[in-house]
């Protein structure tokens, strides 16, 4: 998961936003807000505030809280107390002590992006294809399922070759209830035209054997912006294309 930084040292968010990279805390101005402290009420005091966001100030541990409470004063504000218009962009704030190397960096910075989608679905939508793209590079040129003529680690020698993209399916007739089918959503050239998130999360006992397992709470994004119940489906609606997740998880 990735931002684009420039030469001016500036990363590019969506939706306009960006914020500046600093070395030092005098190169920031005064109008800034340590993201650590935010308070509400001290914000509508302000007619504009900046962030700063220091990251030898707090660890990963305080990831979630600061960003749900920025969160909560981002919807509660209105839409120009936060950063300031510069020609067509606006700058949010500050990054110091930034270390472009860390994913927990990084990963908290896609997070911040997300804040800043002016609605939930938006915001939803981006945070979905931010975690598939992590998860399809994770597996990316690798083979990690070790597939053999189509057969996959775990399935070898079974009667599969699509890997797990198949599920037992009730059938009204004949002397068996239930049937193994191939999932409607493996295409020809055996990708998955779903673009199921919580398919790209499952690991079989043959991948966790080798220690890879993702789990949501990891998961910055999905840990962040998600209550329990739609964790639980995003873990669980296997073989589900993308909209019909998120149309659940904006009702959940
Ligand atoms: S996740 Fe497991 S069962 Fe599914 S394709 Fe990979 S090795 Fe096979
Ligand atoms: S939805 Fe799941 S089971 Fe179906 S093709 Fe995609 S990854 Fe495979």
């Amino acid at each position: 998961m990735e931002k684009v930084i420039d030469l001016k040292n500036t990363i590019d968010l969506d939706n306009k936003y960006y914020l500046k990279v600093v070395n030092r805390n005098d190169e920031v101005l005064d109008k800034t807000m340590n993201i650590k402290k935010l308070k509400f009420d001290t914000i509508l005091k302000k007619e504009k505030i900046l962030l700063s966001i220091d990251f030898n100030s707090f660890d990963r541990k305080q990831y979630k809280k600061i960003l749900k409470k920025l969160l909560f004063i981002k919807k509660m504000v209105s839409k120009n107390r936060i950063g300031i218009k510069e020609d067509s962009k606006i700058l949010l704030g500050y990054i110091i002590n930034y270390d472009k190397n860390s994913k927990d960096q990084n990963d908290f910075i896609l997070a911040i992006n997300a804040i800043f989608y002016k609605t939930r679905y938006e915001r939803y939508n981006y945070i979905y294809d931010t975690v598939c793209d992590y998860l399809d590079k994770f597996f990316y040129g690798k083979n990690l399922c070790d597939f053999k003529d189509n057969q996959c680690g775990e399935k070898r020698g079974t009667s599969s070759v699509v890997g797990c993209c198949r599920h037992y399916k009730y059938k009204l007739i004949g002397p068996f209830c239930f049937k193994w089918v191939i999932c409607e959503h493996l295409t020809k050239e055996h990708t998955c035209g779903a673009k199921c998130i919580s398919c790209k999360l499952y690991t079989c006992d043959y991948l966790r054997k080798k220690g890879i397992v993702f789990k949501i709470k990891d998961i910055l994004l999905l840990d962040v912006f998600f209550r329990p119940l739609q964790k639980y489906y995003i873990k669980y609606m296997v073989y589900t294309p993308k909209e019909k997740i998120i149309k659940r998880l904006m009702i959940t």
